[in-house]
């Protein structure tokens, strides 16, 4: 059994299994990717002191920065179930799909989350070769180029601000007849010079050269007519999925939207069990911010067993 066990081997996860480590305490790492999210990045340009690296690379980093210390790092693993102790003091238990199960002091649960994709034909064969997810991530890279932005909520349409500051024409595709974004942020964005609103438009494919996208497709739902855009850029922003579904009936509480609520220290409502990253309501959801988060889950936690 250990004194703390990670569930996820994201960015988060990873730097609270060194955080752990480094106070000498048993720690365990279970993840059923290790590296995450990042696997699935190109360019990394926003990990400050890092000017440009690759997904895989970061990936391949962080297992090799956790290995420097004695972690127990359980790849491949999947958490199924989650059976908080009963009694103050008592081990939390983590169920892996493989049938086993492990026992833990504390728990961080660093499971990340996903985004939505909008399953069209080209979505993922142009993934990172122009159909993008994170605004924050990807927006330079589109400078001065024209882009769409799918979704019309808070997200989509934060997007769609943001981004009509740097590439040269945004286009924002709502599939409902009216965006759902608060009103400020929709009279922000119909105030900017280069931006299209398409209300009422399912997005049905994305289109490519064979290298990278150029253009999209889409049915004007009242008249079914089909329209293209030619273009170089999609970001997609119908949702962030928390990978949360395993904690159901575990009274760890979450939001509305499936995160975990975490305070300040990442404490969940669960004494003895933490949060951190992609998978809390913790705002803004980045590399560096998910590190920042893991490292203090991990503080939290072994705060939480000096006094217990
Ligand atoms: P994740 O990276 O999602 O890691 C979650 C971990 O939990 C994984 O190991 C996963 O396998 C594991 N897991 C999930 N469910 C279970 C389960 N039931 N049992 C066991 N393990 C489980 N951010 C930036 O800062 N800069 C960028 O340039 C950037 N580009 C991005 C590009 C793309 C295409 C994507 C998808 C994201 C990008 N991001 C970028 C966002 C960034 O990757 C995330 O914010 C970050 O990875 C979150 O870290 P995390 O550890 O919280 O979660």
């Amino acid at each position: 059994s250990f004194d703390v066990l990670v569930v996820g081997g994201g960015p988060a996860g990873a730097s609270a299994a060194i955080y752990a480590a480094r106070k000498g305490i048993r720690t365990g790492v279970a993840a059923e990717r290790f590296g995450g999210q990042v696997m699935d990045t190109m360019a990394i340009e926003n990990f400050i002191s890092v000017p440009h690296t690759e997904g895989p690379k970061m990936a391949a980093a962080l297992e090799e920065h956790v290995k420097e210390y004695e972690v127990d790092i359980m790849n491949l693993q999947r958490a199924v179930k989650l059976v908080p102790a009963t009694q103050p003091g008592g081990e939390h238990e983590v169920q892996l799909e493989s049938g086993a199960s492990l026992k833990s002091k504390t728990l961080i649960l660093a499971t990340g989350a996903r985004w939505r994709e909008m399953n069209v034909p080209g979505e993922a064969d142009y993934r990172n070769k122009g159909v993008a997810y994170c605004p924050h991530c990807d927006g330079p890279l589109f400078k001065g180029k024209r882009v769409a932005v799918i979704g019309g909520g808070n997200s989509g349409v934060e997007a769609a601000i943001d981004l009509a500051g740097i590439v040269g024409r945004v286009t924002l595709i709502e599939f409902m007849d009216e965006m759902r974004a608060d009103a400020v942020l929709q009279k922000k964005l119909k105030s900017l010079p280069n931006v299209d609103i398409i209300l009422g438009a399912r997005t049905t494919e994305v289109n490519g050269d064979g290298t990278r996208v150029n253009g999209l497709t889409f049915e004007e739902r009242a008249s079914g007519e089909i329209k293209r855009l030619d273009l170089e850029g999609i970001f997609v922003q119908i949702g962030l999925i928390p990978n949360t579904e395993w904690l159901r009936g575990s009274l760890v509480e979450m939001s509305e939207r499936g995160e975990i609520i975490t305070d300040a220290h990442g404490t969940t409502s669960v004494p003895g069990i933490f949060a951190a990253g992609d998978v809390t309501t913790v705002p803004y959801k980045q590399i560096i911010i998910a590190m920042g988060e893991g490292s203090k889950a991990a503080l939290g936690a072994f705060d939480h067993l000096i006094r217990s």
